[in-house]
């Protein structure tokens, strides 16, 4: 907690304000019921963990909802909160397409649309390349619950970081 301040001090003002008002008061954080897939993640370089929960619907092709659970700085746990958001109703192709869309914003390389707008807050962490792997940590970890099989591993998890 003693360092959000400076961590955030170089963020604009209304990127800062979004994501201190979800890391304080998060909307989605909890555990789906049922747990239809889950997966932890984990970003070494700055201490982010998070897992994740994921309700499908019958047919196990749409999201109906996503949780999060885990520990982090402002920038992770506003990143999982406003994408556990934008997730609901959607089909896991367009998940899939929301999560290279968002990788891909962290390069600069493009935005949501308008509907998706409030994902774009995030585009300020792009200018801090330190923070990008706090921002992508939940959207990688989404990711690889979504690419994983139905059959549960909870003690896995995913890391942010490149194989050693
Ligand atoms: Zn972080």
């Amino acid at each position: 907690m003693s360092s959000l301040g400076s961590s955030l001090g170089n963020l604009r003002d209304l990127y800062q304000q979004v994501i201190l008002e979800r890391y304080k008061k998060p909307r989605h954080r909890g555990k789906t019921d049922p747990v239809d897939r889950q997966q932890r993640g984990h970003n070494p370089s700055c201490g982010d963990t998070i897992e994740l929960t994921v309700q499908l619907n019958e047919a196990g092709d749409r999201i109906k909802d996503v949780k999060f659970e885990g520990e982090g700085c402002a920038i992770a746990m506003a990143s999982a909160d406003l994408m556990a958001e934008a997730m609901r109703d959607r089909t896991l192709e367009e998940a899939l397409q929301m999560v290279q869309r968002f990788q891909a914003m962290m390069q600069g390389k493009d935005e949501f649309p308008s509907e998706l707008r409030k994902l774009n807050v995030m585009q300020g962490v792009s200018q801090f390349p330190v923070r990008i792997k706090c921002a992508t940590l939940t959207w990688h970890t989404l990711k690889a619950a979504l690419e994983a099989s139905s059959e549960r591993v909870p003690e896995g998890f995913v890391s942010n970081e490149d194989v050693a």
